[in-house]
């Protein structure tokens, strides 16, 4: 039996999995069983930042491996620390908390925003406001934040005290807040929503009504953090700071690993015992983060940013030759491209069978998360690949 019949029989039915098995990655190239070679522009769903197996990465992993792997948050490992340094000495934090995924840095994020603020204004303050179309994991709490029934169906009853308003719609979050709001949370940049933008105007008007009426605002940068979009966090493009922001995917490199990154004011919502995790903060996980920060303060986001806007620009001008696509958005490798389609899997198998692997975001919108490290020629061979795919398709 093939690795894929055996998965069928051996590994639950959860993901809609694409029939190749992979087996080895090198910068922005991973191979499969058969020795076929991708150009990788899904990157593990923008985990890859700094490509496959980057040295430093592969290093930093080694090393620690053979000192110590895991030791428990009962003491201290100096990895942890120091990535907690980097974090917060590039970010408007001031304390980091350590667990091992994006949901799981969104649960520790609801759980001190209404921690912080029963404590400081009472036990009514729970609420939490979220963006319609966001994504935030798939724990039951995470799940509740995401504003996307299709995600919800079927795991009712959902975690009380959240409501929905649209992305970028001022209004609408104005009039959601009540008695019990506690917090805002929001992606600078929804990712699997169809990479949508924050318009800059909104997000300052929010951190200011957030200001007003004593409300948290919470950035789930799980996804757009990590020099994804051309800045180590999204939201330094913005000029406006969260209270409290996660982190994940990107953070170690392939390695999982979650943070959530606070103020001083906001983390001393929690106290010993309040949070915590087995994993959380993992000396092997960690080590690797550290050597993920050290390369992309040391130029690999420069790289993304110039990159990206080659590459955002050379799609706007396939655009003119194929009016399927509507819209590129995104910034930095964060990029969407808005098709005039129902469903963009057709183009997605297109690319695979061509060498270049992309993603969708939503059904309509392919969607390009590279690693960071992609020179402007791979940006040229993806584009070149997918005009290639749309002029096959007559679209
Ligand atoms: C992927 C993602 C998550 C969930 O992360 P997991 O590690 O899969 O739990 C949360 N928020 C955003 C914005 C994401 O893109």
């Amino acid at each position: 039996m093939g690795y894929i019949e055996m998965g069928k029989q051996y590994v639950m039915n959860t993901y809609n999995r694409y029939p190749i098995t992979l087996v080895k990655g090198k910068g922005a190239l991973v191979y499969d069983e058969q020795g076929n070679e991708y150009l990788d522009f899904v990157a593990g769903i923008a985990v890859n930042n700094l490509g496959h197996c980057h040295p430093s990465v592969v290093a930093a992993i080694k090393k620690q491996a053979e000192d110590m792997i895991h030791c428990s948050n009962l003491y201290w490992n100096m990895p942890q620390v120091e990535l907690a340094r980097l974090l917060v000495e590039n970010s408007f934090g001031d304390k980091v908390f350590f667990c091992n995924s994006g949901a799981e840095a969104n649960e520790a994020a609801i759980k001190l925003a209404r921690k912080y603020s029963k404590k400081k204004y009472g036990e009514h303050k729970y609420g939490i406001i979220t963006m319609q179309q966001s994504f935030h994991g798939r724990t039951l709490g995470s799940l509740t934040a995401t504003g996307q029934t299709k995600y919800q169906a079927g795991f009712e009853p959902l975690i009380e005290g959240f409501k929905y308003v649209p992305f970028n719609d001022y209004e609408a979050l104005k009039d959601a807040i009540d008695e019990n709001t506690c917090a805002v949370m929001l992606e600078p940049i929804q990712g699997e929503g169809g990479i949508y933008e924050a318009d800059p105007d909104y997000l300052q008007k929010v951190r200011r009504l957030c200001d007003e009426k004593g409300l948290l605002l919470i950035f789930d940068e799980v996804q757009c953090g990590m020099g994804r979009t051309g800045k180590l966090f999204a939201y330094q493009h913005y000029g406006v700071q969260p209270d409290i922001m996660t982190l994940a995917k990107a953070i170690a490199g392939g390695l999982p690993l979650g943070a959530m990154v606070a103020t001083d004011e906001v983390a001393s919502g929690f106290k010993p015992g309040d949070h915590a995790s087995t994993f959380g903060g993992n000396p092997v996980s960690c080590a690797a983060g550290v050597a993920v920060m050290k390369e992309l303060l040391g130029g690999v986001i420069d790289n993304a940013r110039e990159v990206g806007e080659h590459l955002k620009s050379r799609l706007l001008q396939l655009r003119e030759s194929h009016p399927v696509i509507v819209d590129v958005r995104g910034k930095g490798l964060m990029l969407g491209i808005q098709m005039a389609m129902p469903d963009v899997t057709a183009i997605i198998n297109g690319a695979m069978e061509k060498g270049l692997l992309v993603l969708s975001a939503g059904h309509s919108v392919v969607r390009m998360v590279p690693p960071l490290v992609i020179t402007k020629d791979d940006a040229n061979k993806a584009v070149d690949i997918l005009e290639q795919v749309l002029t096959e398709m007559g679209v």
